[in-house]
């Protein structure tokens, strides 16, 4: 309903998004300007060099350009609550994504991926599988390169990597096959409680393409509509892919044997979910299922999930700065099968960190705590194994090498976001490999 001739759009907020969008809407008769509450947006300059003629508001969300907007495509950095935002919405303005403009500038199929945890390692995997069942695929969306700038590689099938932010505000996407993964307690500072973060992520179902689910999520299985096709992983329980356990466990798709689980190269249970997950999504968009299996072979992982740093001295030091909330920490933690000493700590965001007792219990013998939240969550563990508190990574690393013996694992699965002390969970886990390799020993 973007109307050349009566439409007015606003691009509210100037990072990797907002400038996709611009750089979209600048091949199209669409008019348009940008707008962000900071002074200096990330990309302000490349705008200004790239497309001079737009108009630019920065520094505040300027009332006069609100006023003549007929829609705002909201970044997935700035909340709907913005009250400019809001006031925009009361009278009569239309919200929409970067999402629902590339949903409607191409007729290729799109497979949508969100999920509290494993979006990434999901979306990178089944990008690899497709390409090597001989489908020219390109990612990106939350992950990587933004949705729109995906339309010049052309590509034969996309595979979207969509957060609950993006979802919130996307109407149009008709994905041919779309997943919710799981959904644990994330972002709830800026959502709704539970309910309304679920609800957000139940989104990426919108239109009429197959459902995957996870059957071992009572939250996505109840997201389940009976008049739509849907396909089921577990690792629990049998599923349309699923896991058989034995003396070789087994991933199934029904009754015909796949591949052994010991075959994928990746630390951690919670990824023979993602495999299932990968194998069903692409199934459902036409893969070669063999080709898929040959791609999950060759699946290393992506760095900061799970990502084995050094061996040393008979320890083994494991990166899973990634996990910036509760579910992914617990996922890492039920992995293993023995205790293991854990680094956590930073920002909570609101989530209730009692949740991770029963696993810090179960597999810990001693937490290090790093960041501005540390003495909540301590409070919140309430003394379930020895804590131990850190001023920075180093000193956690060196906390955490001098509780650890021959055969232990020290593990950095934060369940915090990481900007109350580094540029980003990539900065944070960079900091512990460096702290791990300048150990005495390494
Ligand atoms: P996302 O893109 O959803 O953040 P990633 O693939 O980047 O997901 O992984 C984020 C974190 O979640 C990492 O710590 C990873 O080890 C963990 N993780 C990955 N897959 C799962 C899963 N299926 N369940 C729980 N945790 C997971």
């Amino acid at each position: 309903n973007l109307n050349p001739d009566s439409a007015r759009l606003l691009i509210v907020g100037l990072g990797a998004t907002g400038y996709s969008a611009a750089q979209f809407l600048q091949k199209t008769p669409i008019k348009f300007a940008v707008i962000d509450s900071r002074k200096n947006p990330p990309l302000i300059d490349n705008l200004r060099e790239q497309m001079p003629d737009v108009p630019v508001f920065s520094g505040g969300f300027d009332q006069s350009a609100l006023d003549v907007a007929t829609h705002l495509l909201v970044s997935p950095g700035v909340s709907l609550h913005e009250a400019a935002i809001q006031k925009a919405v009361q009278a009569g303005v239309t919200v929409l994504s970067d999402i629902d403009l590339f949903a409607c500038a191409t007729d290729k199929p799109v497979i949508g991926i969100t999920g509290s945890n494993g979006k990434s390692t999901v979306t990178t995997m089944l990008g690899e599988m497709a390409n090597a069942a001989g489908v020219k695929t390109a990612i990106g969306g939350n992950l990587g390169t933004p949705a729109l700038d995906l339309l010049q590689q052309d590509a034969e099938l996309y595979v979207l990597e969509l957060s609950s932010f993006q979802l919130e505000r996307t109407t149009a996407l008709n994905a041919k096959v779309a997943t919710v993964l799981n959904v644990s307690p994330d972002h709830l500072d800026r959502h709704d409680g539970m309910a309304g973060y679920a609800a957000e992520k139940q989104r990426v179902f919108r239109g009429d393409g197959v459902m995957i689910l996870n059957a071992d999520d009572p939250m996505v299985m109840a997201m389940r509509d009976s008049a739509r096709q849907t396909l089921t992983f577990s690792t629990q329980t049998q599923a349309d892919f699923y896991l058989r356990r034995g003396e070789t466990d087994t991933l199934m798709q029904g009754e015909q044997a796949l591949m052994a689980a010991s075959k994928l190269r990746l630390e951690g249970s919670h990824n023979i979910a993602n495999a299932l997950a990968a194998l069903a999504l692409g199934t459902a968009a036409g893969l070669s299922i063999t080709k898929m299996c040959d791609a999950l072979r060759q699946f290393k992982g992506l760095p900061h999930r799970m990502q084995k740093v050094a061996e040393k001295g008979g320890i083994n030091w494991v990166n899973d700065s990634k996990a910036t909330n509760i579910g992914a920490c617990i996922a890492a933690l039920n992995g293993y099968e023995h205790k293991v000493i854990l680094i956590a700590g930073g920002e909570t965001k609101g989530a209730d960190m009692s949740e991770l007792v029963p696993a810090v219990t179960e597999k810990t013998k001693a937490v290090v705590l790093i960041g501005k939240d540390a003495p909540l969550i301590a409070q919140a563990l309430n003394h379930c194994v020895p804590i131990h508190f850190a001023g920075n990574m180093k000193e956690a690393v060196t906390i955490a090498a001098s509780l650890a013996s021959e055969g232990d694992s020290v593990l950095l699965s934060p369940a915090c976001a990481s900007l109350d002390q580094y540029r980003s969970y990539v900065d944070r886990g960079n900091k512990f490999a460096e702290a791990v390799m300048s150990l005495p020993l390494c």
